[in-house]
């Protein structure tokens, strides 16, 4: 029988930078993990394409999707509903692929319970200054969303000790060369029987 797939699980506080080692690690020829693209109800942004970046779906498609247990996990984020569809995962694992989640915190925490075999990977902030500085230059929120996100980010680190390993994202391509690493000897530590 063919060895089940890894599931790689990237997480951390918002603002972090996740989407963008994400698609820096997906834009890499060499890369094969296989990225599962997630349900999500919040709109398309200018250049989001449906299928390759989010399924699009209404609260109504989403909860009808939860009733009948179609997604790995779910959270509710700023007013919008994220979720992992389940059957992309399973069927890319009992292919022998890697499965690579971006997911945040609440949802990372639900895999844990589904996936305790899963690789969990917590993309850190250099400091929360700069985390600060992240979400302020992103530009989109007001000074109220900023600090609730900040707080919201202090509290997501401290869940990071359920993570198996911790990346600095101090500059994108080494966040990505690390986790790279991270799988490479992943499979090597596994596969050794
Ligand atoms: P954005 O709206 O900026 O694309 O994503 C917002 C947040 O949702 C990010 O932290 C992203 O990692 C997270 N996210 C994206 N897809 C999923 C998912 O399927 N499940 C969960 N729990 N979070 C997700």
């Amino acid at each position: 029988m063919k060895e089940r797939g890894l599931l790689i699980v990237l997480s951390g506080p918002s603002g972090v930078g996740k989407g963008t080692v994400r698609k820096e690690i997906f834009s890499q020829e060499d890369t094969k993990f296989h990225y599962s693209i997630s349900v999500t109800t919040r709109k398309p942004r200018t250049g989001e394409v449906d299928g390759i970046d989010y399924f699009f779906k209404s609260r109504t498609e989403f909860e009808s999707m939860i009733e009948q247990e179609r997604l790995l996990e779910w959270a509710e984020f700023v007013g919008n509903y994220y979720g992992t569809p389940v059957d992309y995962v399973e069927k890319t694992l009992s292919e022998g692929k890697d499965v690579f989640l971006e997911i945040e915190v609440q949802g990372a925490l639900q895999v844990r319970k589904a996936f305790p075999e899963g690789l969990f990977i917590f993309l850190m902030p250099p400091s929360l200054d700069e985390l600060k500085n992240r979400i302020v230059t992103r530009g989109t929120e007001s000074a109220e969303v900023i600090e609730n996100r900040l707080q919201a980010a202090k509290e997501e680190i401290l869940l990071m000790d359920a993570y198996d390993y911790v990346v600095e994202n101090d500059q994108v391509q080494l966040a990505c060369d690390r986790i790279k690493a991270i799988v490479t000897a992943e499979h090597c530590r596994r596969e050794r029987v």
